[in-house]
């Protein structure tokens, strides 16, 4: 039948269609789909299918409509199509549906070799007019991520230069919201990005569409190690988001593992745990040397206040140990100059949270740590009672 034209099928029930009432054959009238039958094959003659629940086929899953999604089938191309909401009235919320929808897609196209499938976005007339800057962020992302705009051309949406371009403007967004981040992301070289992404609720596909279009964007030698966040019993992200993950070139899905990290942290003298940066990036925020300002993330490690190799000699279970190893109140973000001169003892903090430089270290040293330390007093983030009694347990 889609031989002879366009097809679209449609899942008829959307999430909550039995409670509102609105199915999505209502919402998707004849002006919409031909307008975007239009704009994708130049023709106005087209079939459409209503599906309910009980259908299944290549493109779509069992189920309710996930992702307010159609497609759109003629000779060999499939078109998936997701929408806006008819008056989003700027709600952050009216995005959450593409991640699903681009899910199906990509799982789509990674099974099905043959046909060409294209992912595109179409607005619902009114829904441009109150835009967030968090919606808009969504958009860049999508673009970035090979995503095509049907209409919403005076959006003027464009694609994210390079994942630094990324990172800024998801910086810019959410400056004091750091808690609540679907995910956690700092460079451990200048080409190497550490991605901890949670993976339950909407955060699942929040951090999926952020490292996608990272893995997009980024140049041939930078790579991504993403590390799924294990928690409230889930296991990790689902299947899905996980194989196309992987099949990004320059991605690295690791499971964060307790028992992996507890391995690396009795083996080896040089402490590697990936728990305790992410601990630090969630506690603290992004790298930012806690002597000096600095903010290269590259040159910037996550200090142990109550050292490795002291917790290591404690006559404690290895379960204890393990958690002063990864606790966030253990932690500071240093350079790697205030890190060495930090661990050495020529500089060391007070209870206040003071910044003292030893007098005992010869006039030239001296000078050096003053002048590369222009803080005298830790940012107040740090100062905790837990933090006091790491504090007093270094001095010990
Ligand atoms: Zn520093």
């Amino acid at each position: 039948m889609s031989d002879t034209k366009p097809l679209f099928v449609i899942k008829k029930n959307l999430q909550k269609s039995k409670q509102t009432n609105v199915y999505f054959d209502q919402v998707l009238t004849y002006n919409v789909l031909e307008d975007i039958c239009k704009k994708i094959f130049q023709t106005t003659v087209f079939d459409v299918n209503f599906v309910d629940n009980k259908y299944e086929d290549d493109c779509l899953q069992r189920g309710y409509n996930i992702g307010r999604l159609a497609y759109l089938h003629y000779k060999d191309e499939i078109h998936y199509i997701t929408f806006s909401e008819q008056n989003p009235g700027g709600r952050d919320s009216s995005v959450q549906s593409v991640p699903p929808a681009f899910e199906r897609f990509l799982t789509y196209q990674i099974n099905q070799k043959r046909k060409r499938c294209t992912f595109h976005y179409y607005f619902f007339p009114g829904a441009i007019q109150k835009i967030t800057e968090y919606q808009k962020f969504m958009y860049r992302l999508m673009k970035s991520s090979g995503v095509h705009f049907l209409n919403g051309e005076s959006l003027k949406i464009k694609p994210f230069l390079s994942i630094d371009d990324i990172l800024l403007n998801r910086k810019n967004l959410s400056e004091n919201n750091q808690a609540n981040r679907s995910s956690y992301i700092t460079k451990e070289d200048s080409n190497h990005f550490l991605f901890f992404g949670k993976t339950y609720g909407a955060n699942k596909y929040a951090s999926f569409m952020l490292c996608y279009a990272m893995s997009k964007v980024a140049e041939n030698d930078q790579k991504i190690t993403f590390y799924e966040m294990i928690e409230k019993k889930l296991k990790s992200i689902p299947q899905n988001l996980e194989n196309i993950l992987k099949k990004c070139r320059n991605v690295n899905v690791q499971r964060m593992n307790e028992s992996l990290d507890k391995k690396s942290i009795k083996s080896s003298r040089k402490i590697r745990s990936h728990m305790f940066l992410r601990n630090l990036l969630q506690y603290l925020g992004d790298k930012e040397c806690a002597f000096c300002e600095c903010d290269i993330p590259e040159v910037i490690d996550g200090a142990h206040v109550w050292a490795v190799a002291s917790i290591k000699k404690q006559n404690i279970t290895e379960e204890k140990k393990f958690s002063f190893v990864v606790d966030k109140n253990n932690g500071m973000w240093l350079c790697k100059n205030h890190h060495k001169i930090f661990d050495s003892g020529m500089i060391s903090v007070l209870n206040d949270g003071q910044i003292r430089i030893a007098d005992r270290i010869g006039e030239s040293k001296r000078r050096f740590v003053e002048r590369i330390t222009n803080k005298t007093k830790l940012d107040d983030k740090y100062i905790t009672p837990e933090f006091i009694s790491y504090l007093e347990k270094r001095e010990s």
